[in-house]
């Protein structure tokens, strides 16, 4: 061995000792936040900021994580097992501070070393600003797995696009949204790596050209423009456990300048190229309905996707691997359809780029996909037509209409008739031609998911009916989880104490160990501290809330919570409905029986989404009244949290007594909001919809607030011809209330503001608000006589808690890696 492998070596088992024992003292940890703070920054702390000392804390604890990172590298290695690579345009991983101090154990002595230089970890924690790369739930989800992922060690990399700006900054202005572009990396980003040297070109447009060489057809793409990817790392820490990457890819000119030229005019040219270039990642698209004819999001979702199946093949080949041999070393997992061009581009990597013959890469292509799909909104899958892909990935267009050539000459073999293959074609026919992106993505998958039973269930009834008939075994479900060690341990140390004072802390190991506090339901004194804690958890939001908007809110109220993306689908206006129907009770005189309630909402509205910003408005103006009212003040109150992020989410949901998961049943695919307000102790209202079917089964439905149709009574009313005009007419508060809406007395006087609501609501209403909406009220006056009993109620949240073991993320990955990607997770 030479002395330079030598050095390595015992540098490599120094830190084994340092990093392995994973005991990290108070004294390490000061030590290292000093040396980053004078070293790394120049600063010494009489003049540092908060963004100094917050960015020392995070490079210190960064360095941890990736001693972490590289000690997994080896153990993945030795192991051998098939790798994960992770597709998904969207990440929403919320402040990593917190979790990689809980995840490293040392939370305690973090907090105690700071204090010992008379600073506050918490006002440390609160300086950090999250990585909005995503938009809500679907990008949340994610990171939720990256998590579970490195928990599990399961090898994997999770990759997605580093948007510069990310799911724009919402306040409210006069009652409306308004957006700002989000600058995340404003004051710098301490927890990645840029790596200059993993870096990939991306071509785009131009023409294709086709030769033959012994009667083998040759393509040649030549493209009109490239782009450059470049890695950037950023290492998600599990539980006690290894590390993992997340891989984000960002753009840039392929030669950033071409100093040759001489010729001014060319000169500003190669400017202005560059800048075009660099502008593919600069920002994230909020979904709103109208993306399909957005170039720079195809772009967008080529460029990453190109990027990271020419990284992993270059990791493959790395690792003295056969090309051939792809699938059975990697699965690439389609987070919904957004990168599921992955599909042609991996064929076109091995059939123009690596020569492999069509049918073999087709096996190979075929054998390497897995597809998540994550609605059933007609709306909202994906199609891009078929001028505007041919335009910007000629090549990729030809591939797709091979693929759909022979997958209908299939077809046709197996006696499908027309109707069915129209259907059932990648390409979509009627007006303007379009690729139908989810059929794309089957066809080329070896597994497809939906992401609850009901929901997989519906996909394969509904929307990939056909599919589903011709490969049964193709499709399976994976409910969704969520990371309860963010959404418990982390935002929630108070409840997180109590229960593992009571039942020790395996629970942070498996979340099924959780079950042991159904024996304390019951139990007085710990009924005690439960409520207590909720209490101080209330105070907490009441104060931020009073920070943020100046709405005053009494802790001790009922918290009935509705945070989520507004969309009319999930029906924050049926909510509104219930406020206004309380307020004219209340006025009327019949207030009896209301229990004094704080109505708390937040989320983001599409900037181009015109129903979901009026109801936003319409929420704002409610609060407005009711607020302000002396008749109804001290019984309710409402407010609009703005800009609802990962970093709100953690205040809000440990401060929940009641979760609004109200979507028409059929519409939400999952949902994970729905796990989080259960596993801090709320307990829902909800409907039979996605995920919160399986809630109520495990919770019980003693311990669940039912109401509203089924997607069966849906389907049912809808092809009876819906009338919501009748229920209107026949049901005379609902009247009341609607009327209401367009009396003017919401808007200074205005009759006309909300009438687009009242319209919809009365001659459409697609989302049957008006008919769930005496189902709703009814369940709303039980809920109100179960919360005047606190000690059902708190036996109901407890045992919400107990139950609640099914929807941690771990569990959702343990699902994948057993029956979609077959491999043995190394922790469980
Ligand atoms: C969990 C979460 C969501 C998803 O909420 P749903 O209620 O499932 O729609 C959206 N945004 C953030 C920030 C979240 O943490």
């Amino acid at each position: 061995m030479d002395t330079q492998n030598r050095k390595i070596e015992s540098f490599f088992s120094s830190r084994e000792a340092a990093e392995g024992t994973l005991d990290i003292s108070k004294e390490d940890i000061k030590d290292a936040f000093l040396k980053k703070l004078f070293y790394g920054l120049g600063r010494i702390p009489a003049v540092a900021t908060k963004n100094d000392l917050y960015t020392a804390l995070a490079l210190t604890i960064r360095d941890k994580v990736f001693g972490r990172y590289v000690r997994s590298l080896e153990q993945f290695a030795e192991k051998d097992a098939r790798a994960i690579g992770y597709l998904s345009a969207e990440y929403l991983p919320g402040p990593h501070l917190g979790n990689n101090l809980l995840n490293l154990e040392i939370m305690d002595e973090t907090r105690e070393a700071l204090a010992e230089l008379d600073l506050d970890l918490k006002e440390l924690l609160e300086q950090e600003v999250e990585p909005g790369l995503g938009n809500g739930g679907l990008g949340r989800l994610a990171s939720c797995y990256l998590d579970s992922m490195a928990t599990l060690g399961v090898p994997s990399i999770g990759y997605g696009i580093r948007y510069e700006f990310g799911i724009f900054n919402q306040s409210i202005k006069d009652g409306w949204q308004a957006e700002a572009t989000d600058k995340w990396l404003h004051f710098g980003n301490p927890w990645e790596v840029v790596r200059p040297e993993i870096a990939f070109e991306v071509k785009f447009g131009g023409h294709t050209e086709h030769s033959y060489e012994n009667d083998k057809l040759h393509v040649k793409w030549i493209p009109n423009t490239e782009v450059k990817g470049v890695a950037y790392d950023t290492a998600i820490l599990g539980y006690q456990s290894n590390a993992i990457i997340m891989r984000l890819w960002s753009a840039e000119a392929v030669e950033s300048f071409d100093f040759s030229v001489y010729n001014v005019g060319d000169y500003y040219k190669a400017v202005e190229k560059k800048m075009r270039s660099e502008n593919l990642t600069k920002v994230l698209y909020p979904n709103d309905e109208n993306l399909s004819g957005k170039e720079l999001r195809l772009k967008q979702q080529y460029f990453f996707v190109s990027c990271s199946l020419q990284d992993i093949i270059r990791l493959h080949l790395l690792q003295g691997r056969k090309l051939e041999d792809l699938h059975e070393k990697f699965t690439l997992q389609l987070n919904d359809t957004h990168p599921s061009i992955a599909v042609p581009e991996l064929m076109r990597l091995l059939v123009d780029e690596h020569a492999m013959e069509w049918d073999e890469a087709w096996e190979k292509t075929r054998n390497t996909f897995a597809y998540t799909n994550h609605t059933l909104l007609p709306e909202a899958l994906e199609k891009w037509s078929v001028s505007l892909l041919g335009k910007i990935l000629p090549r990729h267009l030809e591939i797709i209409y091979e693929i759909n050539r022979r997958f209908l000459d299939d077809l046709r073999n197996l006696k499908y008739n027309g109707e069915q293959i129209a259907r059932m074609s990648l390409i979509e026919d009627w007006g303007e031609p379009a690729i139908r992106m989810a059929h794309l993505a089957t066809v080329g998958s070896y597994k497809v998911n939906g992401v609850s039973e009901l929901h997989s269930r519906l996909l394969q009834k509904q929307v990939l009916h056909d599919f589903a008939q011709l490969w049964p075994e193709k499709f399976t479900n994976v409910t969704n989880g969520v990371s309860y060690r963010r959404f418990l341990a982390v935002s929630n140390p108070a409840l997180a104490d109590l229960i593992t004072k009571k039942i020790g802390n395996q629970w942070l190991q498996n979340l099924n160990g959780i079950k042991e506090l159904e024996n304390l339901a019951l139990d007085p004194d710990f009924q005690k501290e439960w409520i207590a804690v909720k209490l101080q958890n209330k105070k907490h939001l009441a104060n931020h809330i009073k920070e943020r908007t100046g709405i005053e809110i009494e802790p001790s109220m009922l918290f009935d919570i509705h945070v989520k993306r507004i969309h009319e689908y999930k029906r924050q206006h049926l909510k509104v409905l219930h406020i206004l129907s309380l307020y004219l009770r209340i006025q009327a005189g019949k207030g009896d029986g209301i229990s004094p309630t704080a109505f708390i909402f937040g989320g983001k509205a599409a900037p181009g989404y015109f129903m979901a910003k009026r109801i936003i408005k319409l929420i704002t103006s409610v609060g407005d009244l009711v607020n302000n009212d002396p008749q109804v003040n001290g019984k309710l109150k409402v407010a609009f949290l703005p800009n609802f992020s990962v970093k709100q989410a953690q205040k809000v949901y440990p401060a929940a007594d009641l979760s609004e998961q109200i979507s028409m049943a059929g519409k939400e695919a999952s949902g994970t909001g729905n796990m989080k307000f259960a596993l801090n102790g709320a307990l829902t209202v909800g409907t039979l919809d996605g995920a919160n079917v399986e809630i109520r089964e495990e919770v019980g439905e003693e311990n669940f607030f039912l109401f509203g149709l089924t997607t069966d009574g849906v389907q049912e009313a809808k092809k009876q011809g819906y009338r919501p005009y009748n229920y209107y007419e026949e049901n005379d508060h609902l009247k009341e209330i609607l009327d209401f809406l367009v009396s003017g007395k919401l808007a200074k006087g205005d009759k006309e503001l909300f009438r687009p609501i009242y319209d919809n609501l009365i001659h459409q209403d697609p989302y049957l608000v008006l008919k769930d909406f005496q189902s709703y009220i009814d369940c709303q006056n039980k809920i109100h006589t179960a919360w005047r009993d606190p000690e059902r109620w708190v036996k109901m949240s407890i045992l919400n808690v107990a139950h609640i073991g099914k929807f941690s993320s771990d569990r959702s990955i343990k699902d994948y890696s057993d029956n979609i990607w077959e491999l043995e997770v190394m922790k469980v």
